[in-house]
C-alpha cells in the first residue's frame, strides 16, 4: 500500500498532466498573487479559442471572450483573491463565455480554491472551469474538424459569419474582425444590430435595404450574394469591405440563417481608382494631342490654301515660260506639303473616332483609272512604268466613300513609287465572291523596289514606323500613312496585308467588299452626270458677295469667280456687312468666311436670315474646319452649304453649278 502511494506520490504531476489533457474541462494553477498562470489544461482552448501560450504570456486574454455583464463581478473577485480574502474551502462563480464555435454564449463554472504549503501559507490558487450549459458534446471528428476549422478562422484575415435566419442574431464572428474592424466580437455579440453603424453612412442604407432583400428570402436560396461597402474603423480611416454571403441549411434542409466572409479590398479598390484615374488622365491627354494636332493642321491649310489657291490662278493665266517653272515648283511643293497636312490631320480624327465617311454611289473601276492616270507623271519622273490591270467583271457602281477608296491606293501607289528606283508598278483589281447585293473585290500593288526586312514586316502598319532609322533616312515621309491607310481600310470593313522579299519589291494587298447601287440610284446618277457635264461648259454669269478678312484669299476668290464670269464685291467683316444690309438681297450668292475679326459668320448669317428680303439668299460658308460639329452649326445658323478650304476651282464650280440649279 506503501509502495503504491509512494508511486502514485512520484508520478501524481504525470498523472494529473495526463487527466487534464484528457479532461473537456480546464484545469489551472495560477500564482499567490492571482496574477499569472503557471499551468492552463488543453481544453482552454476549445473553449476559449485562445491558446494556451498566449494566455501564458498575457494572462489578461481570458477576460477577452467573457459576457460584458458577468465582468465587473469577475474584475471584483480577482482584487479580492489577489488580497488574500477567499474562503478555505474556495469560491465557485458562474459566467458566460463565448463560444468559438459559434453558438452564442457558454455557461461556465468555475471553482477556485487557494492552495497552501505546510506551514499555511497561501502559494498560489487551483481551478476547474467547466461548460454547464450551452456546450455541445461534438464527437471525435466533428471536433478535429472543428478544430481545423478554427485554427483557419484564426489565421485568416478575412472575417467568417454565421447569423441566424433574421440576420438577427451573431451566431459566430471569427477573430478576423478584430483585425479588420478593429472592434471587439464581442461587442458584435452582445448587439448585432451595431454592424450597421460600422458601415460608412453613404452605404449604409443600400446595405441595410439589401440585407433586408436577403432575408426576406428575395435573393433565392441557392444564390451567393455579393456586396461591396465602406466602414470607418475606430481611427476614423475608412475601408472597403467585400462581403460574400449565401443562406444556409441544416441537415434536413430547412433553412436556418446567413453565413459570409468579408474581406477587406481597401488596397484593390485604391489600385483600381488608380489604374481608372490614370486611363482617364491617359485619355485626356491623347484627346487633347489629337484636337491640337487637328487645330494645328486646320492652321496650316489656311496659308497653304493661299500658296496653292495663288499659284492655280497663275497656272490658269498666260504667263512668260521662265515663270511657269518657278510656279510648277511652288505649287508642287505647295500639294506635297498639303498631302502632309491632310495625313496628319486624318491621323489625328482617326485617333478621335472622328473621320467622316460619306456613302455615295460611284464607278469602282474610273476610280482606279483616274487615280493611277493621276500618278503616270510621278512613275515617270523616276523612269518607272505604272500599269492598272482590271476586271471588267467590276464594271458598275458600288455604295461607299470613293475618296477613301482613292486615299488608300494613293498612299500605296505612291509608296511603291517612292521605294522603286528601277523597274515597274503594277496596280491589280480583281474581282472577288459577288453576291447580289455586294461586290467583294481584292486589290494588290506590287513594286520591284527595296523591299522590308522580314523583321519589319510586322510593324509596317504602326503609326511613325519607319524601316530606315530617322537619321538613316533617303526618302521622306512621317510613317503615317500605312497606319492611315490600314485604319481606312478596317474602317471600311476591309483587310490589308505585305508581303516583300529584300531586295526584289513588295505587294501590299488590301479587299474591300462594298454594296452594289440599285437600279433606282443608278439612274439618278446617270441623270445629275448628264446635268453635271453640260453645266461645266457654261459660264456663271452671278451677282456674287464674298464676305472674308483675309487679303490673299480675297484675291483668290476674286480671280476664280472672275474666271467663271461672276461679277464679284468683298466685304471686310460683319460690321461692313450689317451697314450694308438694304443692298445684301441683289446678290445671286453670298460667300461667307466663318471666322472673321468681330462677328463670326455663323452669328452674321442668323442676322441676315432675319431680314424678310435676305432669306432665300443662297450663303455658302467658307472654312478651314470641315468637323461635322462646324457644319451642323452653319446649317442651324441658315447657311446652305459649306465648302472646304484650300478652295480651287472645282469648290467654286460645284457651288456656283449648285446656285443656278437652284435657282
Ligand atoms: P512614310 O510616310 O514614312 O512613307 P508609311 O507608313 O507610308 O510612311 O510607310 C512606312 C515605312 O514602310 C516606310 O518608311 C518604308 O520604310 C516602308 N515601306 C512602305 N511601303 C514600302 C514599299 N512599297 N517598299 C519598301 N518599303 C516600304
Amino acid at each position: 500500500m506503501m509502495a503504491l502511494d509512494n508511486a502514485l506520490h512520484g508520478n501524481f504531476i504525470q498523472i494529473f498532466h495526463t487527466l487534464a489533457k484528457k479532461s473537456q474541462d480546464v484545469f489551472w494553477i495560477k500564482d499567490a498573487h492571482f496574477d499569472g498562470y503557471h499551468y492552463i489544461s488543453p481544453a482552454f482552448e476549445h473553449l476559449w479559442g485562445v491558446s494556451c501560450k498566449a494566455l501564458l504570456q498575457d494572462p489578461q486574454l481570458w477576460y477577452g471572450c467573457i459576457k460584458s455583464e458577468d465582468l465587473p463581478l469577475l474584475r471584483e473577485k480577482a482584487i479580492l483573491f489577489r488580497a488574500g480574502a477567499i474562503p478555505d474551502e474556495g469560491e465557485t462563480l458562474h459566467y458566460q463565455v463565448l463560444n468559438p464555435m459559434g453558438s452564442g454564449f457558454q455557461l461556465m463554472e468555475e471553482t477556485i480554491s487557494p492552495v497552501f504549503d505546510e506551514n499555511r501559507q497561501l502559494i498560489g490558487y487551483a481551478g476547474v472551469t467547466k461548460v454547464i450549459s450551452g456546450s455541445e458534446k461534438p464527437g471525435v471528428e466533428l471536433n478535429q474538424a472543428t478544430h481545423f476549422f478554427r485554427l483557419f478562422a484564426q489565421k485568416m484575415r478575412a472575417v467568417f459569419w454565421v447569423r441566424d435566419e433574421t440576420c438577427g442574431e451573431q451566431i459566430y464572428l471569427s477573430p478576423g474582425y478584430e483585425k479588420i474592424w478593429q472592434r471587439s466580437r464581442r461587442h458584435l455579440y452582445e448587439n448585432p444590430d451595431s454592424w450597421i453603424s460600422t458601415i460608412h453612412p453613404e452605404d449604409r442604407e443600400a446595405v441595410s435595404a439589401k440585407t433586408r432583400l436577403h432575408v426576406l428570402g428575395e435573393h433565392g436560396l441557392d444564390v451567393q450574394y455579393e456586396d461591396r461597402y465602406r466602414i470607418i474603423v475606430p481611427d476614423g480611416s475608412v475601408r472597403w469591405i467585400k462581403d460574400t454571403s449565401f443562406p444556409i441549411q441544416d441537415e434536413v434542409e430547412n433553412f436556418i440563417g446567413f453565413a459570409g466572409i468579408a474581406e477587406d479590398i481597401t488596397k484593390e479598390v485604391e489600385y483600381e481608382k488608380e489604374l481608372h484615374a490614370a486611363k482617364e488622365r491617359a485619355e485626356i491627354a491623347n484627346r487633347i494631342k489629337s484636337d491640337f494636332l487637328a487645330m494645328v493642321s486646320h492652321e496650316l491649310r489656311t496659308p497653304l490654301n493661299a500658296i496653292l489657291g495663288m499659284s492655280q490662278i497663275l497656272q490658269a493665266r498666260q504667263i512668260a515660260p521662265e515663270f511657269r517653272e518657278s510656279i510648277d515648283v511652288i505649287r508642287e511643293a505647295g500639294s506635297n506639303l498639303l498631302a502632309l497636312v491632310s495625313d496628319i490631320l486624318d491621323f489625328a480624327r482617326l485617333e478621335a473616332g472622328k473621320l467622316h465617311f460619306v456613302n455615295e454611289s460611284f464607278n469602282l473601276l474610273d476610280v482606279f483609272q483616274r487615280t493611277v492616270a493621276a500618278m503616270q507623271y510621278l512613275a515617270k519622273e523616276k523612269g518607272l512604268t505604272l500599269n492598272l490591270f482590271m476586271e471588267l467583271s467590276l464594271e458598275g457602281r458600288v455604295m461607299g466613300d470613293a475618296n477613301r477608296v482613292r486615299q488608300v491606293l494613293t498612299n500605296l501607289i505612291t509608296n511603291a513609287i517612292k521605294f522603286t528606283d528601277k523597274g515597274e508598278i503594277g496596280v491589280y483589281l480583281k474581282a472577288g465572291a459577288l453576291c447580289e447585293e455586294k461586290a467583294s473585290f481584292d486589290v494588290v500593288v506590287k513594286d520591284t523596289g527595296i523591299g522590308i526586312p522580314e523583321d519589319k514586316l510586322e510593324f509596317i502598319f504602326d503609326k511613325f514606323s519607319q524601316v530606315d532609322s530617322i537619321y538613316q533616312r533617303k526618302h521622306g515621309g512621317m510613317g503615317l500613312g500605312l497606319a492611315i491607310t490600314k485604319e481606312l481600310v478596317s474602317v471600311m470593313h476591309g483587310s490589308i496585308d505585305v508581303s516583300s522579299e529584300l531586295g526584289k519589291g513588295s505587294q501590299f494587298h488590301f479587299t474591300l467588299s462594298l454594296p452594289l447601287q440599285t437600279e433606282k440610284e443608278q439612274q439618278d446618277t446617270a441623270w445629275r452626270d448628264a446635268m453635271l457635264q453640260s453645266m461645266m461648259r457654261s459660264q456663271f454669269n452671278l451677282r456674287v458677295l464674298l464676305v472674308e478678312d483675309n487679303r490673299l484669299n480675297q484675291r483668290i476668290a476674286r480671280m476664280i469667280l472672275e474666271d467663271f464670269g461672276c461679277r464679284i464685291d468683298i466685304l471686310n467683316n460683319g460690321e461692313e456687312v450689317m451697314e450694308k444690309l438694304n443692298e445684301l438681297s441683289s446678290y445671286d450668292l453670298i460667300f461667307m468666311d466663318v471666322g472673321l475679326p468681330d462677328m463670326s459668320g455663323f452669328e452674321i448669317t442668323a442676322r441676315l436670315r432675319k431680314e424678310s428680303s435676305l432669306q432665300s439668299v443662297p450663303i455658302v460658308a467658307m472654312t478651314a474646319h470641315v468637323l461635322e460639329s462646324d457644319q451642323a452649326q452653319a446649317f442651324a445658323a441658315g447657311m446652305d452649304r459649306v465648302v472646304a478650304k484650300p478652295i480651287g476651282y472645282d469648290e467654286i464650280r460645284s457651288v456656283l453649278e449648285w446656285v443656278t440649279g437652284h435657282d
